[in-house]
């Protein structure tokens, strides 16, 4: 291997490595706007003091971070959830909410890591003055909370207005990486190491000028408070893994949940969403499950989406009589319950609840 073919691959990696991101359990990606906006889920399997893996996407793109909800009250206690993991469920009594940078402690042993360190504090408030209400005034504060993270307007917007906000430093976040990775790369390897790859490479280095030139002054406007303005802007100056990147530093203040992004996803990846959390929410024994349930049925009624909709008949195996609502398994005796989902009722095929 070549020196430049090791620094080709050196720059390489590090891109790579500045497409990952580590984000709180429970939170979703929306990245776009360039081949469309698209809704992704935070990666499971790898966890890190409460913050996941996830690729942000291989092109520079806008994004927003976007969460389910993860913090319900209960008559038992407040109810903190993490993606799969079972819900905690945290007495009243115990509770004692404290805000650390984007860290929440909500008792001695449990704590949640949130977006950052204004959604931390929000929801220290919120917490104390949950604590001091009954479950009825509880539940209906968290009704209210759940229908403003679901408004679906306020989601385009931060959207538009993030792509709108990032749209120079994507461009040249693109460019860089072509420069970077096509042309010089390419003049490298026909004309080799001459004085016109350190031509291109000079022309890089004023690139990267410019686009941090943009970020200071983007960063300086941006909707939501950008952290360290002063050394990324110093990193993106130098570092063109950090140039090209250079549009993730620019984030929203809005807080929403994913299903809130209708009017910038298609409709049947909607659809398949609002399955996936209706599914979830209604047919769980969970603590917490019957209130979020009652917060997604509002919404699908505002947005005109029948429930039918959202729970399908399965295609019938031949010799089955009923199926599991939840994970959706056939079974041949009606009478019985899915043990995978403890022990939930199962539906039957001749009862008349068919969609048709
Ligand atoms: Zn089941």
């Amino acid at each position: 291997m070549t020196e430049g073919q090791a620094l080709w691959l050196l720059f390489a990696a590090l891109y790579l490595l500045e497409c990952l991101a580590w984000l709180p359990g429970g939170m979703w990606l929306l990245t776009g706007p360039a081949g469309g906006w698209r809704l992704r889920r935070v990666v499971r399997s790898l966890e890190l003091r409460g913050r996941r893996l996830a690729l942000i996407s291989l092109l520079p793109q806008a994004r927003l971070v976007l969460s389910r909800w993860r913090l319900i009250p209960s008559t038992e206690g407040l109810v903190a959830r993490l993606d799969d993991a079972p819900p905690e469920v945290i007495p009243w009594a115990e509770l004692a909410p404290l805000a650390e940078d984007a860290l929440l402690r909500l008792s001695g042993r449990a704590d949640i890591v949130c977006e950052d360190s204004g959604a931390a504090r929000s929801w220290q408030s919120r917490l104390e003055r949950w604590r001091e209400m009954d479950q009825e005034t509880r539940a209906a504060d968290f009704l209210l909370h759940a229908r403003n993270s679901l408004d679906t307007a306020a989601v385009e917007r931060a959207a538009q207005s993030l792509a709108r906000q990032t749209r120079t430093l994507r461009r040249m976040g693109v460019l860089l990486l072509a420069w970077c990775f096509g042309v010089i790369s390419g003049a490298y390897r026909w004309l080799g190491e001459g004085p016109e790859v350190l031509w291109l490479a000079g022309g890089m280095v004023l690139m990267l000028w410019a686009q941090a030139a943009t970020f200071w002054r983007v960063a300086r406007g941006a909707d939501s408070k950008v952290r360290h303005r002063f050394w990324k802007t110093l990193a993106i100056a130098f570092l063109p893994q950090h140039a090209m990147r250079a549009p993730d530093e620019i984030g929203s203040p809005l807080r929403a949940h994913p299903l809130a992004a209708r009017s910038l996803l298609a409709e049947s990846e909607w659809l398949r969403l609002c399955r996936e959390f209706w599914k979830e929410a209604r047919h769980s024994a969970a603590p917490g499950s019957a209130l979020e349930a009652r917060a997604l049925e509002e919404f699908f009624s505002a947005q005109d989406v029948p429930l039918k909709e959202l729970e399908p008949v399965p295609d019938r195996h031949p010799g089955a009589a009923a199926w599991c609502p939840r994970c959706m398994a056939q079974f041949q005796i009606k009478d019985a319950l899915c043990m995978d989902c403890g022990g939930l009722e199962l539906r039957a095929f001749d009862s008349g609840d068919r969609n048709d």
